[in-house]
């Protein structure tokens, strides 16, 4: 029999345009697919030194996202007549041990420039190459592909829209890649494995309640993935007024809530891209169909930072290497504002709908990022360490990408300060929103509802609102702007 070949599969979670699943079936021989649940991703992880600050690195959205993802695969695999090997250990463990206990000669996977990644990945390659196994890295989860970039990577630009217009011009984003058979060769006899359970993968975290008031469930998976993107373009027809919604922050039509799946690789990019351009054959094309490539080439632009800068990106000091900016590490402050308790609605919200369901609308990320970085002048990497362990859709390109860029330390830094009073009346005029996750305001008027703090003690009595206790008093004085850093 021909000699198998293993694919890794690891945040392309996916059958459609997956460049390494079709490398692995492009050879003679049967492809033994693998996904490792790392326990180096779980559980509490520490900065260490002078800032001893501890966070739990995967939280239950977002773990159980990945297991629905992972059971989705398995099964369009068993549909194949294959299947998905999971095991929970460390990958450089199990990939050469599979390999040797299969007799692979080559291991496929997908290559990702972070740096928790790359460490990992270089593990395994170590591991592999002193097993005379050949590895084969694949570049999946960009639209425009790595080599297709106008320059080399690592001279590409570091401020956005030069970079966009670069590859507008000199790129072209690849065709999806058609879904090959997978023949499974000896797969029956290998133990499948189980999908760990959340007290498996850290014994912390508690199974996500189901909260009606979420934009979405978000079901993991390259199915319930290709269903959204059905949905929001076709069945709901959201997408002719992307530009004018994106800014929306109820319900699940405003912006395409593709990031989870993308993140995962439950799908790809470029299906996106493929789709949108019938979308604009057959149905409209127009500013808003432009505008969520616009946003799709923002997602790319952070990875490709990422391969250039590499550590520093994530870094105190950003890629700009900043180190006049003193950082707070205000324990109490940082408290508040992870549990939605600053006594300012508008970030207080964001934060609730965050740990509630494990999304915030982009205009809440700006928002409540800005009062952290601001206002508190709390550390940043702080803040990105708490979305990494909610977000449901945490990528570390795009999270700590957007994280140094508000703070001023990142890419395009110029003044990212987001008053919150201007942007809570300018996006939730009628306190829908705030009300929505703080319903201890919802008897006040959409004036008081975002700056409870201006209502008279007379006022407070006739609502039945007492700040302090049926709604904290702010954190800062709201009337005040933050002194600038810069
Ligand atoms: C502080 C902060 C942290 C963030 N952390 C993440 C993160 O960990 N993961 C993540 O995917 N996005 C992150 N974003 C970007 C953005 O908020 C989300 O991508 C977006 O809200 C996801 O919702 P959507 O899919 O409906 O977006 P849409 O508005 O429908 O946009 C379509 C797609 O474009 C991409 N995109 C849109 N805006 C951005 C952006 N600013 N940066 C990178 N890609 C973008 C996403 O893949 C998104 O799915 C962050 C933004 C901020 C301000």
């Amino acid at each position: 029999m021909a000699t198998p070949t293993i694919w890794w599969v690891r945040s392309d979670c996916r059958l459609h345009d997956n460049e390494a699943l079709r490398s692995a079936a492009a050879t003679v021989g049967p492809v033994i697919p693998v996904y490792v649940f790392d326990p180096r991703a779980y559980g509490e992880q520490g900065y260490g030194g002078a800032d001893s600050f501890t966070f739990q690195k995967t939280g239950s959205h977002r773990a159980r996202f990945l297991q629905e993802s992972v059971r989705d695969l398995r099964e369009s695999l068993r549909e194949q007549g294959s299947d998905l090997i999971v095991r929970h250990n460390h990958p450089e463990t199990v990939i050469p041990e599979l390999a040797d206990r299969v007799g692979a000669d080559r291991v496929v996977m997908a290559t990702y420039p972070a740096p928790e990644e790359m460490a990992v990945e270089t593990e395994v390659k170590t591991a592999l190459r002193a097993a005379d196994v050949a590895v084969e890295r694949v570049w999946t989860h960009t639209l425009y592909h790595l080599n297709d970039l106008p320059t080399d990577y690592r001279s590409i630009s570091d401020t956005y829209t030069s970079f966009r217009k670069s590859v507008e011009r000199e790129s072209t984003v690849r065709e999806p890649i058609e879904t090959p058979e997978v023949d499974g060769g000896p797969i029956a006899e290998i133990d499948p494995g189980t999908v760990p359970s959340l007290e498996e993968l850290d014994p912390n975290l508690e199974p996500p309640a189901r909260d009606d008031r979420a934009v979405l469930s978000f079901e993991g998976g390259e199915t319930a993935g290709i269903d959204r993107l059905d949905q929001y373009l076709w069945g709901e027809d959201r997408l002719r007024e992307y530009k004018q919604t994106r800014n929306g922050m109820l319900g699940q039509g405003y912006s395409s809530k593709l990031s989870a799946w993308l993140n995962a690789g439950c799908l790809s990019p470029r299906q996106v891209e493929r789709e949108v351009r019938r979308y604009e054959d057959e149905r409209v094309s127009n500013d808003s169909t432009y505008w969520l490539l616009f946003e799709l080439i923002w997602r790319d632009f952070f990875q490709f930072q990422v391969a250039k800068h590499g550590r520093s990106f994530f870094a105190p000091g950003g890629l700009q290497q900043r180190t006049d900016i003193e950082w707070r590490h205000d324990e109490t402050a940082f408290d508040r504002w992870t549990r939605g308790e600053t006594g300012i609605p508008f970030v207080d919200a964001n934060m609730r709908e965050l740990n509630r369901t494990g999304y915030m609308s982009n205009r809440g990320r700006q928002n409540a990022a800005s009062f952290l970085v601001n206002h508190l002048r709390i550390d940043w990497r702080w803040g990105a360490a708490y979305f990494e362990t909610q977000l449901v859709d945490y990528d570390p390109a795009s999270n700590y990408g957007n994280w140094s860029y508000i703070a001023g330390v990142g890419n395009d830094s110029r003044d990212r300060y987001f008053n919150s009073s201007k942007q809570a009346k300018q996006y939730d005029s009628d306190a829908k929103y705030v009300t929505h996750w703080l319903p201890e305001l919802a008897v006040l008027p959409p004036r008081y509802a975002h700056e409870p703090w201006t209502m008279s003690a007379d006022e407070q009595t006739d609502y039945g609102v007492q700040l302090g206790s049926d709604y904290p008093e702010p954190i800062v004085d709201p009337s005040v702007p933050p002194e600038p850093y810069r």
